[in-house]
């Protein structure tokens, strides 16, 4: 048995089908993960910037609703006192902008407080920076966030100067709202929890956090923040963020023109890693079937292409290797590919050529001694029962010398032609060399032998030869039966009962009778 070394076409054809489709469907699934991504990306900083925009300017509408109710507070109070009652009343149907209204005269002095106002009550002088710069300055102010002396909470005051009919300055009305209290812009600002982990903070000019979710980080000042001192210079817009605890943000920044405020809404950038995980599965669970279904093609389509090359490669290599002396036979391709058809063609035409050069005989066409060696061996191998004819030309080489070598020639291919004629499609016609020739006769008993061999020497004789002379033959015929189990018995016999026609005076069949012969002289 051959060894068949190397890798099979189809192994390697399948390999590479298989590499380029996963190979396909990586890129494929990476562009689709990366798209996606970008997408989602784009898509959370867009949202959280136009929150974030939304957050300020809807800060800026509530400060000055605030704004013009304080002065229309002021306007009024410049014009009559206002009694506590309506004080109250005003109060009560603003509650939801402030945590209390204070009307303050010049020297600071808290003459009016709302009712419910937990903090300053009438009487008190207030201290704090907020207040000095309202009656410095007497313009409607809003104040930084500060943290109050009494409640010790951030606070910050809307104010309007009070100016009397003749336009003498009497004070101020504030409203003051406490941003960890519950009014419309703690409302507006604090505790923007989504169940997605967005959440929004807000830090004044100074660069303090005054809105966080985490309130323990409320006035903590903030300067390493990329997007707080952006939305601090003025400008707004959105980016990828690293917070100090290395987790990364989407975020969202616009800047509040009133205050100049920071506002940030973030999104926590793991928020994606779900959707990118599912859309990678969902690409695999759809692409599955279509890759099973493209294997399978490809494997059939490499099989159709490497069967017919395969079966060439072992057609040859087998055709190398065998001892037998009648070839198998080319294998039939229906390949539709030119390369293997053309392939197909040319070994099969050289092997052709090549096996006649190596079977038959260069001049009469028969099997050669080759052949006919490798024939009995296979026939004794198999058991198959035969005869053997063996022929001699009578007076050859007077023929030779009377008409020529060529002449001579033309009589063994005139005797070979007998030969063919007189025997049957199964037997092996052979040149045993020289002016020698035979007939390996399949399952041939000796009659059927004999019967041949006396037809072909008769034919022979009786033909139209090329010397214009009769042409006689001596046959022995020997058989593979009995005791006789090697070719070279088989063929000793076979001469020896030539030898006996010869000596007989030629022109005659003998058969192989077992006895020994006499005189016989080499
Ligand atoms: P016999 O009747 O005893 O067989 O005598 P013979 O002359 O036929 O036998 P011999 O063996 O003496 O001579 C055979 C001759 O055949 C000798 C050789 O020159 C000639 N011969 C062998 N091969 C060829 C060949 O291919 N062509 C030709 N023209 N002659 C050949
Ligand atoms: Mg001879
Ligand atoms: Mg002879």
């Amino acid at each position: 048995m051959g060894t068949r070394k190397g890798l099979k076409l189809r192994f390697v054809l399948g390999l590479f089908v298989i590499g380029s489709v996963i190979l396909t469907a990586i890129i494929g699934g990476y562009f689709a993960w990366t798209t996606n991504k970008t997408s989602l990306t784009s898509g959370y900083l867009e949202s959280n910037y136009q929150y974030a925009q939304k957050l300020s300017s809807n800060t800026k509408e509530l400060l000055d609703i605030i704004g013009n109710n304080v002065d229309a507070i002021a306007a009024r109070a410049g014009i009559q006192n206002i009694s506590q009652k309506e004080l109250d009343s005003w109060y009560d149907a603003n509650e939801q902008y402030f945590n209390a209204i204070i009307i303050v005269d010049s020297n600071r002095k808290v003459m009016l407080s709302s009712f419910s106002s937990g903090g300053v009550k009438a009487g008190a002088v207030l201290n704090s920076y907020a207040s000095k710069q309202a009656v410095e300055q007497k313009r409607p102010l809003i104040s930084e966030p500060y943290v109050g002396t009494t409640t010790n909470q951030l606070l910050m005051l809307i104010s309007s100067p009070i100016f009397n009919e003749h336009g003498e300055y009497e004070g101020f009305v504030a409203g003051t709202i406490y941003l960890s209290e519950s009014n419309a812009l703690s409302k507006l600002l604090n505790e923007h929890f989504y169940g997605n982990g967005s959440y929004v903070y807000v830090a004044d000019k100074q660069g303090r956090l005054i809105f966080h979710p985490d309130h323990k980080r409320i006035n903590e000042k903030i300067t390493s923040n990329e997007v707080i001192n952006k939305a601090l210079a003025g400008h707004s817009g959105s980016q990828e963020i690293v917070n100090s605890k290395e987790n990364r943000y989407f975020a969202g920044y616009a800047s509040e023109s009133i205050t100049g405020w920071a506002i940030v809404a973030q999104t926590p950038a793991s928020i994606i890693d779900k959707p990118l995980n599912e859309l990678i599965w969902s690409i695999l669970l759809q692409f599955l079937p279509l890759f099973i279904v493209i294997l399978l093609l490809a494997w059939y389509v490499s099989h159709l292409i490497s069967k017919p090359l395969f079966e060439l490669a072992a057609f040859s290599e087998e055709a190398i290797l065998s001892t037998k002396a009648i070839r198998s036979k080319m294998p039939k391709t229906n390949s539709y590919i030119y390369e293997v058809r053309q392939l197909n063609q040319s070994i099969n035409n050289h092997f052709n050529l090549l096996n006649k050069e190596i079977r038959l005989d260069g001049l009469t066409g028969l099997a050669n001694r080759k052949t006919f060696d490798l024939t009995i061996q296979e026939w004794i191998a198999e058991d198959i029962p035969f005869a053997l004819i063996l022929l001699d030309v009578d007076h050859f080489k007077k023929i030779n010398d009377q008409h020529g070598h060529l002449i001579g020639d033309e009589v063994l291919i005139y005797t070979a032609a007998q030969i063919k004629a007189f025997s049957r499609s199964h037997d092996l016609s052979f040149r045993y060399g020289g002016e020698e020739f035979g007939i390996l006769v399949k399952l041939g008993s000796i009659p059927t032998a004999t019967n041949i061999a006396e037809r072909l020497r008769e034919g022979i004789a009786a033909g139209a030869s090329p010397t214009g002379s009769p042409i006689y033959v001596s046959i022995g015929i020997s058989i593979s039966s009995g005791k006789a189990k090697e070719a070279k018995e088989i063929i000793e016999m076979a001469d020896q009962a030539l030898y006996r026609s010869k000596e007989a005076g030629r022109n005659r069949t003998t058969v192989y009778d077992n006895k020994p012969l006499s005189g016989r002289e080499d």
